[in-house]
């Protein structure tokens, strides 16, 4: 036990204690009562009961009676951009969808897009995520540093972060679904790809802004984009993100243009692999499945988008029992307008009961898992965050579970999944508290929702004009 009476040099203690704790670790070791001891920004121990006697160097200690402690949530697929663009073309499909708000979305700029990462990102934080993830593929000409806006953003808020830098480079002149002057051209997009890495990813264990290489969708972008922004990829030691068979029109296009369906079409152009994780796998058929489950690629399930979208179910049982890494994103919010990842884990649950099936899909624990551990193996940082285990990044989340939304439900995981969005008493990122008793404390929140208000007010203004 980490019991050491001197001072390690390890950093300030952080002593959360008295609280229900699960640690999503690979046996699902629960505490009813227990301790959690942080130390600078990693885990050093956690176990039942009080903690250890004699600890050195305790800055803070917190009584976390009538909470549950987790592994802070992670969201491995968003578009912060639409934050400012939510609630319209309501009953739209996807590709519906795509086409009526593409005009409006090719007119952001940099303060726009600022204000939206904000929101989302205000939203996300106090709403237990520790590690968010913004796929940004909108570069209109002439837009400003949208990748700094959306990074800085991030640092403000003081969440952990994986920018995907996405991009079209197939406009509606190339049988695409984006306006031609929203797209960039192939060497553009290669070329500002591999800046933003090599000016903002950081390799290191405890990297609190990482940038993936991420091509918006086969629709949208053209085969040697995507192949070589995998060859990009590889070349730079980063990991690889975009949408993967969302929707029937999607395959449907597939077998036209490339006479194939879509995991074939990613097989191809050198997109299964362990460094890569798809936002949706909708519809994927067994060897679809195997092809993701014999090359390690990953899946970010977003059921409420799914839902929105009318793009129906992805197999979640399927692709765990093939041993699938899966985790859960929220979706742009013009898919999925509440923007809250806690959502998902009861989405994620309810959905796939209504699929084949049925009571036995998932459960609770399982849907705590989709949303941290899953998450950070879809991102490659298993090894980092996720779970509550010394030695692990001190990114972690106490949850009340005893007031009025939560107070008659026994079990706290189930309280947690199933119940209201549980207030967040504590949420630390990095070793360091992010929210406290719900509020931000690095933002002004009423100043964001201001912010995005006035920028919505003024995209809706320039797309009515255009
Ligand atoms: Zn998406």
């Amino acid at each position: 036990m980490a019991a050491s009476a001197t001072h390690d040099g390890a950093g300030t203690r952080t002593v959360i204690e008295n609280c229900a704790i699960a640690t999503v670790d690979a046996n699902d070791t629960e505490y009813a009562s227990g301790h959690v001891v942080v130390a600078g920004n990693r885990i050093e121990s956690v176990g039942a009961g009080k903690a250890p006697e004699g600890l050195q160097n305790v800055g803070r200690r917190v009584d976390g009676t009538g909470h549950l402690l987790t592994p802070g949530l992670i969201n491995t697929h968003h578009h912060f951009y639409q934050w400012i663009s939510r609630g319209l073309a309501t009953d739209h499909n996807l590709f519906d969808w795509l086409v009526a708000l593409y005009p409006t979305w090719a007119r952001i700029d940099e303060p726009m897009v600022r204000a939206a990462a904000q929101g989302s990102l205000a939203m996300m934080a106090r709403g237990g995520v520790t590690t968010a993830m913004d796929h940004h593929y909108v570069y209109p000409r002439g837009s400003g540093d949208l990748s700094g806006a959306v990074i800085g953003a991030a640092r403000e808020t003081g969440v952990r972060f994986t920018l995907a830098r996405g991009s079209m480079d197939r406009g509606e002149k190339d049988g695409g679904l984006p306006p031609d002057f929203a797209v960039e051209s192939l060497e553009d997009a290669l070329a500002a790809t591999e800046e933003t890495v090599k000016q903002h990813h950081d390799a290191s264990f405890d990297a609190m802004t990482q940038v993936a290489i991420a091509p918006c969708s086969p629709f949208s972008v053209s085969t040697d984009l995507m192949r070589q922004g995998a060859e990009l990829a590889r070349r730079l030691g980063v990991r690889l993100h975009t949408h993967g068979s969302e929707t029937v029109e999607e395959e449907k296009f597939c077998h036209e243009l490339f006479g194939m369906g879509p995991t074939d079409y990613f097989e191809s152009t050198g997109w299964l692999g362990d460094d890569v994780w798809m936002a949706h796998c909708v519809h994927m058929n067994d060897s679809d499945i195997a092809a993701f489950a014999r090359t390690g690629t990953g899946v970010a399930h977003c059921p409420s988008s799914n839902a929105r979208l009318a793009a129906g179910i992805a197999r979640v049982p399927d692709l765990l029992a093939a041993g699938v890494p899966v985790g859960l994103g929220v979706d742009g919010t013009a898919s999925n307008e509440s923007g809250e990842l806690h959502t998902e884990l009861r989405n994620a649950l309810l959905i796939n009961r209504l699929g084949a099936h049925k009571e036995a899909a998932l459960n609770a624990r399982q849907a705590l898992r989709l949303g941290t551990y899953g998450g950070a193996q879809v991102l490659g940082r298993a090894s980092q965050i996720g779970s509550l285990e010394p030695g692990k990044l001190a990114d972690l989340v106490l949850w009340k579970v005893d007031g009025i939304g939560h107070a008659s439900i026994a079990d706290p995981v189930t309280a947690l999944v199933l119940g209201a969005a549980a207030p967040v008493t504590l949420s630390l990122v990095n070793g360091e508290p992010v929210v406290e008793n719900g509020r931000l404390l690095h933002v002004d929140e009423d100043a964001v929702a201001r912010a995005t208000r006035d920028e919505a007010q003024r995209l809706a203004r320039i797309a009515a004009g255009s």
